[in-house]
């Protein structure tokens, strides 16, 4: 078990355990950055990553095909690369631990944001799949990033919040 991160012949795996702390930082960190409705439909993505309301080890997942824009990639690609960096500040920070009621295991955190940093510094405009966004909006596009938590202050997605961790449905839209 757990969730393999991939891009072309590239991956990383992680444990179950970590996949959550991985995208818990993620999630927080893309929701406090995130400004365009790109980088909110990319942290949204990382939102559905949520164990709890899909099942342990499901949320693998190919870099390929998360919701990128072909019109804005750079940019998005540098917002995700901030987001990693910022996230790795976050696990120092207390007030996230108290949040999240854990401290992560640094060493372990390091290892899946190394990864996740890798895969993001190879990933070109040329990977995005044409129909990848469409799919998605199709897919997913009530939830595409526009609302956030009330307790939390993050990103929800068709899975409720990651952190409320019970599909929670208390949401308020982000003002742009
Ligand atoms: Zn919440």
């Amino acid at each position: 078990m757990g969730n393999l991160i991939t891009l072309g012949d590239d991956d990383f795996k992680m444990s179950n355990g970590l996949t959550d702390v991985f995208i818990d930082y993620m999630l927080i960190s893309g929701s406090e950055l995130a400004k365009t409705d790109s980088e909110k439909r990319l942290t949204a993505f990382l939102a559905e990553c949520d164990q709890n309301y899909r099942g342990l080890g499901t949320i693998g997942f190919h870099i390929d095909k998360m919701p990128w824009d072909k019109e804005s990639f750079d940019a998005d690609k540098r917002f995700m690369l901030g987001a990693i960096k910022h996230a790795r500040e976050l696990t120092y920070d207390e007030k996230i631990w108290d949040m999240l009621m854990y401290q992560p295991n640094h060493e372990h955190i390091e290892y899946a944001l190394d990864g996740f940093e890798r895969l993001i510094s190879k990933m070109c405009k040329a990977d995005i799949k044409d129909d990848i966004l469409k799919e998605w909006l199709h897919d997913y596009g009530n939830y595409g990033g526009s609302v956030k938590c009330l307790r939390h202050d993050t990103i929800m997605s068709v899975c409720g919040c990651k952190l409320c961790g019970d599909g929670c449905k208390d949401r308020h839209p982000i003002t742009y």
